[in-house]
Formats: structure tokens, C-alpha cells, sequence
């Protein structure tokens, strides 16, 4: 929750502290206990909580709680908190204040906070990932330098002429499905916010109905709903009947229905973004960061010439598959051609909301529609080809039998874009690892977060894949989160998903690298 102007961050964690204080990833320079009394309710204040909360505290770190139990005085001493008893509030005579002063660093503990020598970052690459950066680093006072090879913004895979957002659902709440709820959830909060201040972009809010391929899988959806009990203006199970009327025409099957998804263009998205984040924001275009060099504690962005085009303690790639060939990351980034099939009004009766499954359907108004998307592997073509509308064709009457009958590939407009693809499909975002550093010394590598040596002042956005708008929000909080040394907008498990540095640490398993 971003408060007072997004001058302050809430970040509020649902459940048990038990379950709850690992999965946080975050640095404490000042701690409140507020749990209900000691006698009450001791699982509040055990022992084992009180050393979770110690790995959680930056040294120095002051606690303080209304109870001065003794229980609780013992269990904070324990995990190096010298505690000490103060006047109380209210009808309290006493309460406790303690300060975290560990006599060695532990091994696992909270980073000292981020020291930059002066808030301002170069962000490469002005698609969605680096203008979803750029902006949240921007809400937070840094002036940012937006640097871009093209001549404008959104001129490579975020040129698409029109994306599509809604969350992965499964029945066992997988880390995907958890990852795309938490970006799906947060773009949805940040583009409403990006509206209220006056920026449009064309976000169609018609709602996104997703077919099962089969009669198997849409059961399959149906149950995961059942199980995972999500409310309904997240998502529902629809059966043919109701997928119909929210569609507007007769459908063969069921499946899920998010009444909060929908389409955007994201040209029009990452301009928004860029034009939120000025004056704090300069754009770059037409200039390619070729090298980054370090020059004492400054990052250089070099241009082929050999030039420096700015210099800056923080440099975030998000320069898509270019990004390994600056920093290497230890996993090849796969580049997927993607084309789309463009419509015309009058080619098709379009329906009332986003069709997907085996590919997707966008209404974009006017009678226009937009068919995606090819997925093809070792094809550099950047062309619209016939093969790949009449591929977009085939997926459309899999969706919707009957609609595309009268449609020719071979008269057909169409973009091409290349996705950025890592082996597990998941993006990278954070800080980059130091692959050569981690080199050295594998043996003791067991967790990606804590473990595997960093880049002072260099983080990741890129392998967004298909999902750039579900991504790019997120991204850009958690980068800028990382960077401020501010709790991470995400659990734990999800952070790790998603770390630059997690082929490092399984290829260090592997003693492969
Ligand atoms: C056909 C197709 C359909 C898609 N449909 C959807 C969809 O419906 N929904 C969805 O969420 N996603 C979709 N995607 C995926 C989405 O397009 C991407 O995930 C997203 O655009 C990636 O954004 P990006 O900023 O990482 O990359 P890009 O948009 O490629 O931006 C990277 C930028 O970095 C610049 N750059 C690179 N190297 C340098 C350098 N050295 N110096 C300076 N600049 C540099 C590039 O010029 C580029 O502008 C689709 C993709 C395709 C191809």
C-alpha cells in the first residue's frame, strides 16, 4: 500500500508470525511487538520467533513492546537484543526497549542499508521492464536515466499491438500462479494510479475469459477454483452458458472467467510511464549501451565509440536478451518470435471481452480484433509471414469454431516481436550476481538471496517472456525496493523464483560453473 503521496510503503503480511516471519524479505531498522499478552498467547513470543526477528534486524536495530514479561526479556536476550525495562503508556507501568547488538554478524542476517553515493540510476532499455523501473525509481526521488538504442520507447517487443493481462491459475497455487497474482494484482493498482494522476493508455478493462484446451482441463479449472476459494471479481469458473453472455456470442466451452482482466496497448503504457516518472526521468534515445565499466564507485554506460553516455552508482539492464551479453548471468536467453494477426473492422463480429486459451483474441474496438500469438523458436524473421497469420487463424477457430472462416492469411497485416525466454520461464528480476566472484568459492552455496556473491550497484529486469504487462510492475516496485534497501514487495520463495542470481547458485550445485 502506497501512502501520503508514495512517500510511505505499507506492507502488510497476512497470517501466522510462525509461518510468516521467514517468508519475509526484509532489513529492520526499528521493530514493534504488539501480539496479544505473553500468558495469552506464547507463540507470539517464543524464543525461536525472537531469533527470526533477530535475522530480520539490521545491527542497531532498536525493538520495542508494551509487555516487559520476563519471558519475553529473556527470549530478546537470547537472540541479542538487550532488552531493558521503561516506563510504561497508559495503564502500563512498564514496558520493554532493546537494541539488536549481535557480538558477530550472523551468517544470514539483515544487509546494512544501501549507501549510494547520490540517488540516480541509468536504466537501458525503454520497454515495458525499464519504464516500469524507471517510474517506481522516480516515485521514490531518484532521478533516473532512461537510455534507449531506438529513436522512441516500446520499439521492440513492448511495440505489440495490443497485450493481454490476467494471473496463471492453479489448483495447488503454484509459485507461478502466486508470482503472476502478486504482478497481475499490482499492475492493476499501479495503472488505476497512473489513471488517477491523468495518464491514459488504453487499458480496456472488458474482463478476459481462458478456455480449457480440453473438456479434461476445463474440469481441471473448475476444481482449482473450488479448492483455492479466490474471490469472485478475481476469478470464477463459468460454464458454457455464462461464458457465452459474457462473451456476446455462443461459445463451445467453459472456463475462467477474471473480470479484471483485459487488454492494453502497451506502446501507450510505457509512454504513460515514462511521461509519470518526468522531470525526474531523462530519456536517451537513439544511443546504445555497448560496455558498462566501473570507475570507482560509479558505473559507466559506454557507447560503441567508446564514449561514456552516463555514469551513475545504480544501473538497472533492462534491455531484454542484450542485458547477459553486458553482465553474464549464467543461463542463455532464448529470443521466441512472436507474431500477431491484425483484424480489419468488418473481418470478423468481435467479442465482448479478451477470448484466451490455445492463443487469445482481442476486441480493440471498432469492430477490430487481434489474434495472437505465434510461438516459434530459431526464426529470426522480423516480417509478418502468411504462415505465421494462417498459424494465428488456426488457434483463433480452436478458441471460437466458425468465427475466422472467411478469413484469408494471405491478405493479412501482422507485428512481429521477440519474447526474451530463460530455461524456467521466469523473468529475473533483482540484483545481478557476480558470476566470476561466485566462481571462486561454490562449495557453500545453498540460497540464492543470501549466498551467491552481488554487483555493487548493478540489478536486473529482463526475461519478461509473455508476460511483460503482468511483469513490468512488479519489477519495477521490487527493483526499486532492492535498491532502497526497502522491504521486497514479494515472500521470500517468490523473490528467490525470480532472482538474477538463481542459474549461478544451480550450476554452482551442479559444480558447473
Ligand atoms: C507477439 C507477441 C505477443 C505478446 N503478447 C503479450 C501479451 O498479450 N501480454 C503480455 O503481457 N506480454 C505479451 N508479450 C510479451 C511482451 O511483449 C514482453 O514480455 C515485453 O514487451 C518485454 O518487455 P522488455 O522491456 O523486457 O523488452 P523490450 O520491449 O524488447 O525492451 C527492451 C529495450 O531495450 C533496448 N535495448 C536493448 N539493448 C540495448 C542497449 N545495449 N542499449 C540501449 N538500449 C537497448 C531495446 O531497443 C528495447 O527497446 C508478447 C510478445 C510477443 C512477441
Amino acid at each position: 500500500l502506497h501512502l501520503d503521496d508514495e512517500r510511505v510503503t505499507l506492507t502488510l503480511a497476512f497470517g501466522d508470525v510462525a509461518d510468516v516471519l521467514p517468508k519475509l524479505r526484509l532489513a529492520a531498522d526499528a521493530i514493534y511487538l504488539d501480539g496479544f499478552a505473553p500468558d495469552r498467547n506464547p507463540e507470539m513470543w517464543t524464543p525461536g520467533v525472537m531469533k527470526t526477528l533477530a535475522r530480520l534486524a539490521r545491527p542497531g536495530a532498536t525493538l520495542a513492546t508494551y509487555t516487559a514479561a520476563r519471558t519475553v526479556r529473556d527470549a530478546l536476550a537470547a537472540a541479542a537484543f538487550a532488552p531493558a525495562l521503561r516506563a510504561g503508556f497508559g495503564r502500563k507501568r512498564q514496558m520493554l526497549a532493546a537494541r539488536f547488538t549481535p557480538r558477530a554478524p550472523l551468517r544470514h542476517g539483515a544487509p546494512a542499508a544501501p549507501h549510494w553515493s547520490e540517488r540516480r540510476a541509468i536504466v537501458i532499455g525503454a520497454g515495458l521492464a525499464g519504464a516500469g523501473v524507471a517510474e517506481r525509481l522516480v516515485a521514490r526521488g531518484w532521478k533516473v536515466e532512461l537510455i534507449e538504442r531506438h529513436a522512441a520507447p516500446a520499439a521492440e517487443a513492448s511495440g505489440m499491438a495490443a497485450g493481454i493481462i490476467h494471473p496463471q491459475v492453479s489448483r495447488d497455487d503454484s509459485v507461478l500462479s502466486r508470482l503472476t497474482r502478486a504482478g497481475f494484482l499490482y499492475a492493476l493498482l499501479r495503472w488505476r494510479a497512473l489513471e488517477r494522476d491523468g495518464h491514459r493508455f488504453a487499458w480496456t478493462r472488458c474482463g478476459l475469459l481462458q478456455f480449457g484446451r480440453d473438456v479434461r482441463e476445463e474440469r481441471r479449472m473448475a476444481d482449482s477454483v473450488r479448492a483455492l476459494g479466490n474471490p469472485a471479481d478475481y476469478v470464477q469458473y463459468v460454464a458454457r452458458e455464462e461464458a457465452g453472455r459474457h462473451a456476446g456470442l455462443s461459445t463451445e466451452n467453459g472456463g475462467l472467467w477474471f473480470p479484471a482482466g483485459g487488454w492494453v496497448r502497451p506502446v501507450n503504457l510505457v509512454t504513460a510511464l515514462v511521461e509519470a516518472a518526468r522531470p525526474g526521468l531523462t530519456f536517451f534515445p537513439g544511443r546504445t549501451v555497448n560496455a558498462l565499466v566501473r570507475d570507482k564507485d560509479l558505473w559507466l554506460a559506454i557507447a560503441p565509440d567508446g564514449t561514456p553516455i552516463a555514469a551513475a552508482p545504480v544501473v538497472v539492464l533492462a534491455n531484454s536478451h542484450d542485458a547477459a551479453r553486458l553482465v553474464p548471468v549464467a543461463t542463455a536467453l532464448k529470443r521466441v518470435r512472436g507474431q500477431l494477426t491484425c483484424l480489419p473492422p468488418g473481418s470478423i463480429a468481435p467479442p465482448d471481452t479478451v477470448v484466451a486459451g490455445a492463443g487469445h483474441l482481442i476486441p480493440v474496438g471498432d469492430g477490430a480484433a487481434v489474434v495472437g500469438s505465434t510461438y516459434d523458436f530459431e526464426d529470426d524473421d522480423p516480417e509478418p509471414s502468411a504462415a505465421g497469420h494462417a498459424g494465428n487463424l488456426e488457434r483463433l477457430e480452436r478458441l471460437l469454431p466458425g468465427i475466422a472462416a472467411r478469413l484469408s492469411p494471405g491478405r493479412l497485416a501482422g507485428t512481429v516481436g521477440f519474447r526474451c525466454v530463460t530455461q524456467d520461464r521466469l523473468p529475473l528480476i533483482g540484483r545481478l550476481p557476480d558470476a566470476g566472484a561466485a566462481s571462486a568459492n561454490t562449495a557453500r552455496y545453498k540460497s540464492p538471496a543470501w549466498d551467491v556473491p552481488r554487483l555493487e550497484g548493478l540489478y536486473g529486469a529482463f526475461g519478461y517472456a509473455s508476460r511483460g504487462l503482468t511483469w513490468a510492475s512488479l519489477g519495477g516496485e521490487l527493483v526499486a525496493s532492492a535498491v532502497e534497501g526497502e522491504p521486497l514487495p514479494l515472500e521470500g520463495d517468490l523473490a528467490d523464483a525470480i532472482d538474477p542470481a538463481r542459474f549461478v547458485l544451480r550450476r554452482a550445485r551442479r559444480g558447473r560453473l
